[in-house]
């Protein structure tokens, strides 16, 4: 079974915690081990692991990947989201975390982030749960 999730984000840039949407998806299936795949499947966002406890922490990622890829160069794509583009390759589009217990085995400070590198938007990710 493979949960599908949107979301609508509200600025171009912008890290959304879906910790929690992932464990009510969790929640639904019998407690096991395994592995909680997520995916994105959009080109100009991604998802990642971080701090969800200091919102500081969200604010300088982006902060920092926007000095690193910058909006505005000199790209080729006509669209006019380069940048979104190599951010998403760069971050990734899928996380892959251990279930024990089923539970997701996250660290303390740990949380899952929908990253929207072009918004705002409609957007979508996916979670496959292989547990038993
Ligand atoms: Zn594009």
């Amino acid at each position: 079974m493979i949960f599908e999730h949107n979301l609508k984000t509200g600025r171009r840039q912008e890290l959304i915690d879906i910790t929690a949407l992932v464990e009510a998806d969790l929640k639904t299936v019998p407690s096991g081990e395994g592995i909680c795949l997520v995916f994105v499947t959009h080109t100009t966002a991604a998802l990642t692991i971080n701090e969800n406890a200091d919102p500081a922490v969200p604010y300088d990622m982006l902060s920092k990947l926007a000095q690193m890829v910058p909006e505005n160069e000199n790209y080729r794509h006509l669209e006019g989201n380069s940048d979104a583009h190599i951010l998403s390759t760069l971050i990734g589009c899928s996380l892959c975390i251990p279930v024990e217990q089923g539970k997701l085995v996250l660290g303390t400070w740990q949380g899952l982030f929908f990253v929207e590198l072009d918004g705002p938007r409609q957007r979508r990710f996916k979670v496959k749960l292989l547990v038993g």
